[in-house]
Order: C-alpha cells, then structure tokens, then sequence
C-alpha cells in the first residue's frame, strides 16, 4: 500500500478499534467523539501531505520491496542528502502541527527503521528476532501504520527499581506458548495511543533488570492497539470542544496520552523483537543508535516549536507596542537564543553524521542529546517569557462569542491597541494562553520536561557518552607545562 492519505489513517482506526476509556466512558469510535476527533484530524492532516503532488518527493520515496511510494520518514539514511531530506520531511509535519505534535508518527518510524537496520543485534537474543524486527519494520513501512508506545512500567513506590517486580504492577510474560507469549500488568504512557494503529512496548532502561524473577519484564514488542484485551485510559482532554479562535491549539492538537492495562494479552512470536536479557535491551537504544534517529526526529520538533513560540512572543509585543522596551527585547533575545542553539545543534547534527556499524547514515549524537536534555528546562522557561511578555493580557481576554453580544462595541474600542484591532489582539491571546497557561499548555511543559525520561536519567545518558577523556587531558598538559 502506498503511503497513506488522511483518510485512510481514519478507515484504519474505525475498522480496528481499540478499547479507549474516557471520564467513565468506553469510546466506540475515536474518529468522531468530541474529546478526541480534533487530533485524529491533526494527524490525518500530516498523512495528506504525502498525497499532495508538489511534495511527493519531499514527503515520500519508492520501497525497494513493493515499487509504491512509502512516507520518508521510514526511509534507512545511507547518505547525507537522505538524512538531510529526512529532516526536511520531519521539519514539514512539525510545523503543520506547530511543535505540539511530539509523537507525530515520524517517531517511531525513525526508530523502527534504525532497528531495522541492525537487526543482527536482535539476532544475539534468539536468531529469530533479527527476521522479527525486518519484517515488523516493512510491515509498518508497507502499511503506513501509525504506531505509539509505552515504555515505563507503573511503580508503586519510587524507592527501589525492584518495587515494580515485588508488586506485580509491572507489565510481564505470565505464560509462554509455542504461539507466543501472554502479558499482563500495565504501562505508561501511550501518548497517541487511543488514536494509534499499533502499540509498541520497550523499556530502555530497565530497574533491577538483572535481579532474579526479572526476566520476565525484559520485553520488546509490538501488538496492533486493537488486541483483545489491551485497554487504553486516557486523561481528560485538552480539546474543550471549543472554537478554533478561543482555543487554536487545544481544538486541533490534542495528541492524548493514556495508560495502557494488558490483561493477558497474547502477543505472537513473530511481534516479539527482545526477550528476557536486560542487558541488551538496556544497550539496545545506545548499540542500535536509535536514540541518535529519535532524537533527530525530537531535534526537528524543538526547533519547529521554538520558532513556533517566538513568533508568537514577537507578535504579543508588537500587538502590546511594548517591542522597544529593553526588557522586553532582552526576553525576546532570549527566545531567539534559544531557537538559534536548536537549530544550530539540529545542522550541526546532520552535516558532521557519519556511516554508523550498521551502514546507516546516523547524525552526529552530541549535538542531538545534549538539545534533547537542554530543552526539557528551556522549553518552561520559553513559557515562563509569554507569561511575563502577556501579564493581564491573558485575562483581558473575551471569547469569540463575547463578540457578538451588546459589549462588541466596548471590546472592539477598548481592546483595540495602536497596531491591533480588537479581534486581532483576542486572536493572538488566546493562541498565546493556550502555549502558555491553559490545560493544553501546561501539558506541553510536562511533555517537554519529561517525554525523553527522568531529567536525570537523560543527563546520566549525555554524561555517560560524552567524550571526557581528551577534555581532562588537556587540563593534564596545562599543569604540566613549566612555562
Ligand atoms: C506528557 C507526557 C507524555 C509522555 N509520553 C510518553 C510516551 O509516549 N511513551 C512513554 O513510554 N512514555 C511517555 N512519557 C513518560 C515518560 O517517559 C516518563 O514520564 C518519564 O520516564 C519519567 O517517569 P515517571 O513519570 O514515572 O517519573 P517518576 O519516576 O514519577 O519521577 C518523578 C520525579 O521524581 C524523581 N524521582 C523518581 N524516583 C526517584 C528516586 N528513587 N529518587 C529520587 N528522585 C526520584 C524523578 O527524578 C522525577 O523528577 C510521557 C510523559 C509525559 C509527562
């Protein structure tokens, strides 16, 4: 099948639907309810690209396997100019969702294509795994699937890695057959997940993976959403059905996060990609490089974001007639530092990326994670700036209908600046509330401080694979020298 149109990825989750719990209610179909049609059509908006004519090239590429035209961002980078169009693709679908689509589908489509790659590191756990993840990786490409995953299991208490394993919280093989293997337990967080194709599960790092009775949490797979009892339980939702004026992003970029609960799911052999061996599952990211391929992807959206919340603080200021004030070009400064480091550290990435062990053309992955790690307390504070740039201006804020009532007068004569009529100013406000203070936006803060891992986790990552030794070494020749 040829990369998907908007309207097939909708086909796709009417005719397999996933069990999705919502504030006490079993969803039947995702595509149309209230709480969650308004990010079905945002990702359905970035499949019709790929059918526009005058960006077939950027958006796709011819598969070796079936001659059709499949998304680009599944292609396996051989060669600079590949990589750099795969950033290209990348940046298109992040700027049509305006940096607030984190789990855009080029995701996981990057790391499963990476996998793919090297799958003779599958291979090391049992042969079969290698032919597993080749063929999950064409399925996926083949199928134009929309995948999520869920990779940290739920704890009970935050004292011990070994916590999860005592209290059978975590998600774990209760049985293993010559068909495959039965799951139960529960992971977090299925961003995506109600309105996914497929459900991808494996945990990076995982606690205590080598202590006894552990081996049955190690896990790789990837089931459709809609098996038998897997069950996704969403948050409320940031879409408050509301119009695209009083909330531009919450009413089109409701991505959903869920809790997922496998109650004895049967996973078959042939979707089981690593099993049992902590080790290799804990190295996988790093020895695959697709942390390197994710964070490309995630590189991409900081700096479609950061653009995105810049131009929106350039614009609050011109409205407000504030830009000359020096406090207030320091603040925007910053936002432009800020954007320029991003997208600086994403080239940089791309022109000094190198042929990896697995012939992949692979980014440059210092540049990547240290942006990774720095955006997750950059990104509040970008907020931070809207909120002191907007002040009272965030509460002055009337809704659409407000317009059409006997106060239009008063708001369209009162709220009007010197450079924004009324309707512009309450226009622009209510984009910059949803970036910076409404539900929605503080759930994009939570995303960018946490959807990597623990802060501490990633800058353990980033200092582990930093090259320290030549730095040191230096320091080392400096004290030595008797002049
Ligand atoms: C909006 C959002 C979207 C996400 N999307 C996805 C997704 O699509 N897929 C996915 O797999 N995951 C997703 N995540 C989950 C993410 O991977 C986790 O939030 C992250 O790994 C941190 O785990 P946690 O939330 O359990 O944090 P916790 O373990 O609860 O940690 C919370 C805080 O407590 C601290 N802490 C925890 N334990 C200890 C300890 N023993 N000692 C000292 N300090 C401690 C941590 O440093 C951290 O600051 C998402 C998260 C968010 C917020």
């Amino acid at each position: 099948m040829p990369a998907r149109t908007g309207q097939d990825y909708i086909t796709g989750l009417r005719e397999h639907p996933p069990e999705v719990w919502l504030r006490g209610e079993r969803i039947t179909d995702v595509t149309t309810h209230p709480a969650l049609r308004g990010g079905v059509q945002a990702v359905a908006a970035l499949y019709d690209l790929q059918s526009r004519a005058e960006l077939r090239d950027e958006m796709t590429y011819v598969s070796a396997t079936s001659g059709d035209r499949v998304g680009y961002s599944f292609i396996i980078p051989q060669t600079q100019p590949e990589l750099q169009q795969r950033g290209r693709m990348m940046m298109r679908w992040a700027r049509t969702g305006c940096g607030m689509l984190g789990r855009s589908p080029d995701f996981l489509n990057v790391n499963f294509a990476a996998w793919s790659a090297a799958a003779d590191y599958f291979a090391q756990n049992r042969p079969a795994f290698k032919t597993h993840v080749r063929q999950y990786y064409e399925y996926i490409r083949e199928n134009d699937l929309t995948l999520t995953h869920a990779l940290i299991n739920l704890q009970r208490r935050r004292t011990s890695g070994q916590s999860q394993l005592s209290e059978g919280v975590g998600l774990r093989v209760v049985r293993e057959t010559d068909a495959g293997l039965v799951l139960h337990g529960s992971r977090i967080l299925a961003t995506l997940g109600p309105i996914a194709d497929e459900l991808a599960v494996y945990s990076p790092r995982f606690g205590g993976g080598n202590a006894a009775g552990s081996e049955a949490y190690v896990l790789n797979f990837a089931i459709p959403c809609s098996t038998p009892g897997v069950k996704f339980l969403c948050r409320e939702s940031f879409d408050m059905g509301r119009s695209h004026f009083d909330h531009p992003l919450g009413s089109r970029f409701e991505e959903m996060d869920a809790t997922v609960f496998f109650d004895d799911v049967f996973v078959p052999w042939e979707r089981v990609f690593l099993l049992g061996d902590a080790d290799l599952l804990n190295e996988m990211p790093r020895a695959t490089n697709s942390s390197v391929h994710t964070a490309h992807q995630g590189a991409v959206k900081n700096v479609a974001k950061s653009e995105f919340v810049l131009g929106v603080a350039l614009l609050m200021a011109r409205t407000l007639g504030s830009e000359e004030l020096p406090q207030v070009k320091e603040r925007l400064a910053e936002l432009m530092t800020y954007t320029e480091v991003m997208k600086a550290s994403l080239r940089a990435a791309e022109v000094d990326a190198r042929v990896d062990q697995w012939g992949v053309m692979c980014p440059d992955d210092l540049p990547l994670e240290a942006i990774r790690t720095l955006f997750m307390s950059v990104y509040p504070r970008m907020v931070e700036i809207l909120q002191l740039l907007g002040s009272s201006s965030f509460m002055a804020l009337p809704s659409e209908a407000d317009f059409e009532t006997p106060l239009a007068a008063e708001i369209e004569r009162y709220l009007a600046t010197d450079t924004a009529s009324a309707r512009e100013r309450v226009q622009l406000f209510h984009l910059a509330w949803d970036v910076a203070c409404s539900a929605f936006g503080g759930r994009q803060v939570l995303y960018e401080r946490f959807f990597a891992g623990d802060p501490l986790a990633r800058a353990g990552f980033l200092y582990s694979m930093y090259p320290k030794e030549p730095l040191m070494e230096r320091i080392r020749e400096f004290l030595g020298k008797d002049s």
